[in-house]
């Protein structure tokens, strides 16, 4: 694996997936790959700027990412979400999907007021789930300047209205 190109013959599109007429990219192909895991960390890493405090990673894919850079990051990670799963006190965020909303949470005492948060996710598409999961850590305190994915779906838009709340976003593979 030595180019973007690469990473994106690791991932494979699952057509119909979960419902007629989406073209799912399922990244766990490339999870099973060690050779591009690690160069996506890497990756991940290099494109950090400044030192953070905490990675925060969403439900559930979004977890592999983020344990894999808080370790190099020297940093902690904060875990967000589907609502109810956290056994603590916790803050939630509504989110409008296609059909209906859904809702993310965090605990409400996980990180200090002004903590430098590196917010991560495998993908983004419409950009809902992050665009809430930034709002609910800035409802936290946290200061979040910058948001990594391993893919973006830069046709659905998702990645423009992050970087208009304020958040600096890079992908791997678009
Ligand atoms: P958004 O909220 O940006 O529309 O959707 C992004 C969220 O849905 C992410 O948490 C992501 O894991 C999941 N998601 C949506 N579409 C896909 C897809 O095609 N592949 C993967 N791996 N995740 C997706």
């Amino acid at each position: 694996v030595d180019d973007n190109g690469d990473l994106k013959a690791l991932i494979r599109t699952i057509p119909d997936f979960p419902k007629p007429g989406i073209q799912f990219r399922d990244i766990t192909t490339l999870l099973l790959d060690p050779v591009g895991l690690a160069r996506c960390v890497e990756r991940m890493v290099a494109a950090t700027e400044g030192p953070i405090d905490l990675v925060a990673g969403i439900e559930a894919r979004g977890f592999l990412f983020a344990a894999a850079l808080a370790v190099p990051l020297k940093a902690g990670v904060l875990l967000i979400r589907k609502d109810g799963k956290l056994p603590g006190a916790t803050i939630a965020e509504d989110y409008a999907l296609e059909y209906g909303q859904d809702r993310i949470a965090m605990h409400a005492d996980a990180c200090a007021p002004g903590a430098r948060v590196l917010l991560i996710d495998d993908l983004i598409a419409t950009g809902g789930t992050a665009r809430a999961a930034v709002r609910l850590l800035r409802k936290a305190g946290a200061s979040v300047a910058q948001a990594q994915f391993l893919v973006d779906l830069p046709d659905l838009g998702g990645a423009a209205l992050l970087r208009d709340d304020g958040v600096v976003v890079h992908a791997l593979v678009s």
